[in-house]
């Protein structure tokens, strides 16, 4: 937690209550307002409609009735046999309609059936109002046909009632003298639907003006239908005519609330099925307006109560969830996040909702086990200070490296100043490449370089890797000392340190030298040549014990004494070469070990050397006085005569005591007779 926490997730905090609470509702009331008023002005406009529908559709079906009874009593008095042959087909009604024959043929038929009987020959008319007779073709023209029972024919339904009638034309018949309306409706067959012929009449229009009118309907309805070029059909109102329509701006087909003066109405038009003729109705909007009224009060009621949940939503979900979370808000953000104040187990007070409660539950359990880590953590940073400066001392008291080696970018980086073995920070990509630059650039070499290999690549753990750096005068030996760092079980980094182990060695090398020639003591003697034994190959021991070295000290002196034995430790050195071990095991007794394949072809001519470098009188010319001392030696050639320190030095005993016995001043190489001649073991 910090600062951040502080300033910018409390603040959304804030934003998220205003996005997820304040402005929903906003927006929802502003819907609701606007859904409502939509709804009222839909109510009322619907209802204009559907009352102003209803009138045009009543007059509508009125007409269509009128029209229909006209085409089944027609239908009735006339009676055809075979009505399908006499049937006008779809194009021989338009080519009818078009060269206005239809009307003409009718009226023809009225007086004469045998006129133009080619024409007519194919068609079956029924005109009622002429008639009332329907025609048929036969062999002997066209015959009425007053049995026709209209429910035997095929097509009743089609016809009867249930056809749309097209009002195709209004003329004057040329027969009779008055004004005609010719109709017709198409013929369908039953099953498929499909249009077979159209069914044709032709009705004076006082007689259709009478049938309307004769009709019941409605008082407030004024209605006018005009066929298709103009012609007012009927008006129930003669003072109402389709030009009052017009000017009140009702389509040709719509319906609406308009205003006619000071009276407000409700009109439509309508034209069924496009059928030619379309009719206007008005009615007094005083028969919609108790609708409307109980619809729109019926909305506003709905309205109001969904508003009063609304607000009493809001109000609950404000208490509970939106007032806590603010005072919240303020308290998380009082936080100072010291660890001090944020450890009060009923910091936020739990209240409201359920969940804002489980929230102020597990947010004061947060703050609390915030407040133990920061302690902790407070600890841990004193703790680390205190480490740190511990080791800081450490490191600046100490002549110790600290080093860090990254095993996969092959990077070294140490630490510490007093004590630089200039390790290059490598950039090699591999190990042994950084091993051989540490080679290369410092005359780095690891006593046990295969070790160290396995140290570098994180194969070894908590191994010391000695190795000696520099070079000339400047010769130093280092100390890695380290841990392996893994990652996922796979080794990442060796840490650990580097120290200069100069004064170890040194102290080392001390340890194992005869303090008064400089030579191996006896232990360190042993030691390294049973270090080479146990490697193998050809070695030879020789066992140097100085003859009558007493009378030196009885006629020379002790110090005279000490400075022969030293005398003779330089020439026994001087003789040896830098793989040999010259050691002195005894008060005046040495050893040397020499080592290689051509051991046995050195031996004699280095113990003639020992010995007459040995061989020598030593003489005290103030006093007078003079000693003279050699060399008895006894030699053992390893592996054949002793595989271990103890075996060859009890032969190489042998053989020197044999020197001894045999005069002095001698070699003997043991051979393995001698081991039956020796009484004693000198070594034990
Ligand atoms: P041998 O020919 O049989 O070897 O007789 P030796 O006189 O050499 O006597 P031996 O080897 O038995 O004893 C060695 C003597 O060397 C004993 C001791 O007095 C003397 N000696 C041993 N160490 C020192 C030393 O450090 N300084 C002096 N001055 N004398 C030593
Ligand atoms: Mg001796």
């Amino acid at each position: 937690m910090s600062e951040n926490f502080h300033k910018t997730t409390l603040m959304n905090l804030k934003s998220q209550i205003m996005l997820y609470t304040v402005l929903p509702v906003l927006a929802i009331i502003i819907l609701a307002g606007s859904f409502m008023t939509v709804t009222v002005r839909y109510v009322i406009d619907s209802i204009s409609r559907s009352e102003a529908l209803g009138s045009t559709e009543l007059a509508c079906s009125r007409v269509n009735d009128v029209i229909s009874s006209y085409g089944e009593n027609a239908m009735t008095v006339a009676g055809l046999e075979d009505v399908e042959r006499f049937l006008l087909t779809a194009e021989d009604r338009d080519t009818i309609i078009d060269n206005a024959y239809f009307s003409y043929a009718m009226g023809e038929l009225d007086s004469t059936v045998s006129r133009e009987p080619e024409s007519i020959e194919r068609t079956w008319l029924v005109s009622a109002e002429y008639s009332g007779v329907a025609f048929s073709n036969s062999s002997d023209g066209w015959v009425a046909r007053p049995d026709f029972t209209f429910s035997d024919f095929p097509f009743s339904e089609s016809v009867n009632g249930s056809a749309k009638y097209f009002i195709t034309d209004v003329y004057t018949s040329p027969i009779s003298g008055q004004t005609v309306v010719s109709a017709c409706a198409p013929v369908k067959d039953r099953r498929s639907g499909r249009v077979l012929g159209y069914f044709g009449t032709d009705i004076k229009l006082s007689g259709l003006r009478e049938k309307i009118s004769a009709l019941p309907e409605s008082s407030s309805d004024e209605i006018c239908i005009v066929s298709s070029d103009g012609m007012i059909i009927y008006s129930k109102d003669l003072k109402l005519t389709y030009r009052s329509f017009s000017k009140l701006g009702i389509e040709n087909v719509g319906a609406g609330k308009y205003r006619r003066g000071k009276t407000e109405i409700v009109g439509s038009s309508d034209s069924p099925d496009n059928c030619g003729w379309t009719v206007y109705a008005l009615r007094d909007y005083s028969s919609a307006r108790k609708t409307i009224n109980a619809q729109t009060r019926l909305t506003i009621g709905t309205f109001m109560i969904v508003a009063l949940m609304l607000v009493v939503t809001i109000s609950v979900v404000s208490n509970k969830v939106v007032k806590p979370l603010q005072d919240y808000t303020k308290k998380i953000n009082s936080i100072q996040f010291s660890g001090d104040k944020a450890g009060d187990d009923d910091f936020l007070e739990p209240g409201g909702c359920r969940e804002l409660e489980n929230f102020a539950v597990g947010f004061n359990a947060l703050l609390t086990r915030n407040h133990e880590m920061m302690s902790q953590l407070r600890d841990m940073n004193i703790k680390s200070e205190k480490e740190r400066r511990l080791y800081q001392t450490a490191l600046q008291s100490s002549s110790d490296v600290v080093f860090e080696y990254d095993i996969d970018t092959d990077c070294l980086i140490t630490y510490g100043s007093v004590f630089d073995p200039e390790v290059p920070k490598t950039t090699a990509r591999s190990h042994e490449k950084f091993m051989s630059r540490l080679i290369a650039c410092q005359g780095f070499e690891a006593k046990d370089p295969l070790s160290a290999s396995r140290f570098f690549a994180g194969e070894t753990n908590c191994e010391a890797i000695v190795a000696r750096t520099g070079g000339g005068h400047r010769i130093s030996w280092i100390e890695f000392t380290g841990t392996t760092v893994y990652s996922d079980a796979r080794a990442v980094k060796v840490v650990g340190k580097i120290s200069n182990i100069d004064d170890v060695i040194s102290l080392r090398e001390n340890a194992s030298r005869d303090c008064f020639t400089g030579l191996y003591n006896k232990t360190a003697t042993e030691k390294l040549i049973s270090e080479r034994l146990r490697k193998g190959g050809s070695h030879a021991m020789m066992i140097i014990d100085i003859d009558n070295f007493k009378n030196v000290n009885d006629v020379l002196g002790h110090d005279w004494g000490d400075n022969v034995i030293k005398d003779i430790a330089s020439k026994i050195s001087s003789l040896l070469g830098d793989g040999d071990i010259a050691g002195r095991i005894g008060g005046d007794e040495f050893m040397a070990f020499i080592s290689g394949d051509n051991v046995r072809e050195r031996i004699d001519g280095l113990c003639k050397a020992l010995c007459d470098r040995i061989r020598h009188t030593y003489s005290d010319e103030k006093l007078g006085r003079e000693v003279s001392i050699s060399s008895s030696i006894g030699v053992a050639v390893a592996p054949d005569y002793g595989k271990n320190f103890k075996e060859l030095y009890t032969s190489a005993d042998i053989a020197m005591y044999i020197s001894k016995t045999g005069g002095k001043d001698r070699f003997t190489v043991y051979s393995g007779q001698e081991r039956t001649e020796y009484k004693g073991n000198r070594h034990e």
